[in-house]
């Protein structure tokens, strides 16, 4: 055992009794590394230290299933560290031959444990349905919705209201479970079960509403509600969206998801120091996008366009399209002038409507901060891991994603012997 665990006071068991599986999807290492330069005070000396720093003990490899090669997509690396099996691209919760693998999420429940997803995407998309279901393709959106009614988790919180008809719903409610869709509604309830949804889909970037730190209220009631179970509980919170900034190649967005991820992580963090019988374990599914810090042969990084911006550039591309006057707004947006060269090539794209727009705005955050990626789908390096609490020196080192499930699974309970 390490000296200097802080996170480990001599007090704390050595098994776990509450686990918190956190997934920021999509987060190569690339990521974790641009997020401690746009957080780092240009003022000191130091860089400072991230959440990831402090936390980080090991990686991990994620190729799905030989079948699927060696680039994983997110339902089978779901898959992989809900069930610790490998499967194919596209698997939620089965293996190679389509049948069911039971969950991290369904053992704990049979042990008596609460359980609950807090994620910023739809709640049946593929990392969240991968812990509460089993489907044989991640786009049956609306076939995983209906099933999580089987599922007995406890919080199920994200987006996604329009894969619930009402229907569903009041089949939710006679199951009694709370069925929210107003996110302030969330504060005041006080125990489980409760069904959130949160948007129609996914919930908006977090950078456009700087102050409502979503995943991290939903963290922070999760904790609170499943620490009601004297027999603990099983957590998994998804930073969904980092993946959907990855795939848009959208360096902005993706800092603004990654922080209100590490800010997620942070509450938990401050948990464990109340509850040291808590462990975290924090990883990736895959890297997305092949984000790389620094490109084009120059020795540089400018991570203070990025802390300059007040938008994503969506949001930039949608209020631009709605103005007559859009130079001056979009320039503060950007926080930098527009030139008339950078002006004409706006315009050009704005004509061509907001896709294209957007696109033009993310290419010139680009070329400013010196941000390269190299492609708009999933890369197959090697993720970070990262925990503290009981057992969390088991995830030291390298290790395959199946391993993370496996460990985890370990450290669950002993199930009771059937009384005869
Ligand atoms: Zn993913």
């Amino acid at each position: 055992m390490s000296a200097e665990a802080p996170l480990n006071p001599t007090a704390a068991p050595s098994r776990p009794k509450n686990i918190v599986i956190m997934i920021g999807d999509g987060m190569g290492p690339s990521y974790t590394s641009a997020y401690r330069y746009y957080k780092d005070n240009p003022d000191t000396e130091e860089i400072e230290q991230t959440v990831f720093d402090r936390l980080l003990v090991g990686m991990a490899s994620t190729y799905p299933a030989r079948v699927s090669g060696y680039v994983t997509d997110s339902a089978a690396a779901a898959t992989a560290l809900s069930t610790g099996v490998k499967s194919y691209n596209g698997a939620i919760g089965v293996d190679v031959n389509k049948r069911p693998i039971p969950t991290l999420l369904e053992r704990a429940k049979k042990l008596g444990l609460s359980t609950g997803v807090a994620v910023t995407c739809q709640v049946n998309h593929a990392t969240p349905a991968a812990f509460l279901s089993h489907d044989e393709n991640r786009r049956n959106y609306d076939a995983i919705a209906a099933s999580y009614i089987n599922t007995d988790a406890d919080l199920i919180l994200g987006g996604g209201e329009k894969y619930f008809p009402t229907p569903l719903r009041e089949q939710f409610a006679a199951k009694g479970y709370q069925v929210l869709t107003d996110f302030a509604a969330l504060d005041s309830v006080t125990q489980p079960k409760v069904l959130g949804l949160f948007a129609d889909v996914q919930l908006p970037w977090s950078m456009d509403e700087p102050d409502a730190h979503k995943l991290s209220k939903m963290t922070t009631k999760a904790l609170e509600l499943l620490s009601n179970n004297p027999q603990g509980f099983v957590l998994m919170v998804e930073g969904s969206q980092i993946d959907w900034a990855g795939h848009d190649n959208d360096v902005a967005a993706a800092m603004g998801e990654l922080d209100e991820f590490a800010h997620s992580i942070e509450i938990v963090e401050q948990f464990i120091r109340s509850h040291p019988d808590t462990l975290v374990v924090v990883t990736a599914d895959h890297n997305t996008g092949g984000m790389s810090v620094g490109a084009n042969g120059k020795y540089e990084w400018h991570p203070e366009v990025l802390r300059q911006l007040k938008a994503s550039p969506d949001a930039m591309a949608a209020n631009a399209l709605g103005e007559e006057q859009w130079r001056d707004t979009l320039a503060t947006s950007l926080g930098f002038s527009i030139d008339d060269e950078l002006y004409e090539k706006l315009s050009r794209a704005r004509m061509q409507g907001k896709k294209a727009l957007s696109e033009a705005i993310k290419h010139e955050i680009d070329a400013r901060t010196n941000t390269g990626w190299t492609t708009g789908g999933h890369t197959g390096v090697d993720v970070q891991v990262f925990a503290a609490g009981p057992g969390s020196e088991l995830f030291i080192g390298n290790q395959d994603n199946t391993d993370i499930a496996n460990k985890i699974i370990s450290l669950l309970p002993k199930p009771k012997k059937e009384a005869k």
